[in-house]
């Protein structure tokens, strides 16, 4: 069960804003309780769950699972984390305003004060270039930027790169992205701290390192 003196730390940023980077790096050095969406639903499919198999037919289907779904599958699984340490990472939730109302009213509001939302502000053209340069575990679906000097993932994978990661497709999912992320950003405008500029994934890395330590999560030993 999720502590009302855990933080709660949610990133935002567009498909290779160097979100994942940063996740990666952040769970490295602090001590933080990482929680994936991408994960969970997959999770939820591999154990054959009524919510997995729901999943399942939307993906399967080209579709793109409804935020209630999602939602359901945030519900069921933030109870669970036992925070090891004074903080958990939300990867990949919340995209929209209503998903972000949503975990705000969870368990009557016990979440809402602890969040904090970094967003990661990046250039469109810029974000092209990145997403040129990812990969992704082809066994697990990880995500590796340029900061990962490695070809096989850490299950064993081999990384590699996405017919996504195309440039129109690109364009596209900027746009989409845009649309669904501007309500969400006004909705945590007392709650977020941005990371802007051309910045390095290093750079990025250490501008957020200063917000964690100045919220009183401590680092790994
Ligand atoms: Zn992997």
């Amino acid at each position: 069960m999720i502590h009302r003196n855990v933080t709660l730390i949610i990133l935002v940023g567009a498909p290779g804003s160097g979100k994942g980077t940063l996740a990666q790096y952040l769970k490295e050095k602090f001590d933080i309780c990482y929680f994936s969406t991408g994960v969970l639903l997959r999770n939820e499919v591999k154990k054959g769950t009524d919510i997995g198999r729901s999943v399942e037919r939307i993906v399967e289907s080209g579709g793109l699972v409804e935020d209630s779904l999602v939602n359901e599958i945030v519900r069921k699984n933030i109870k669970d984390i036992e925070p090891e340490g004074k903080a958990v990472i939300l990867d990949g939730y919340p995209r929209t305003k209503e998903q972000a109302q949503f975990l705000d009213e969870i368990d009557n509001g016990a979440l809402k004060q602890t969040i904090k939302v970094i967003e990661l502000v990046v250039d469109n053209e810029e974000v092209i270039v990145r997403i040129s340069k990812r990969r992704v575990c082809a066994k697990c679906g990880n995500t590796y930027g340029p900061m990962d000097k490695i070809d096989i993932c850490s299950c064993g994978g081999k990384l590699i790169k996405r017919k996504d990661d195309e440039e129109l497709t690109v364009r596209n999912r900027l746009d989409e992205y845009e649309k669904a992320t501007l309500p969400l950003i006004d909705y945590y405008s007392d709650r977020i701290v941005k990371i802007s500029g051309k910045r390095t994934p290093e750079e990025n890395a250490r501008v957020a390192d200063n917000y964690l330590c100045d919220w009183g999560i401590e680092r790994r030993r």
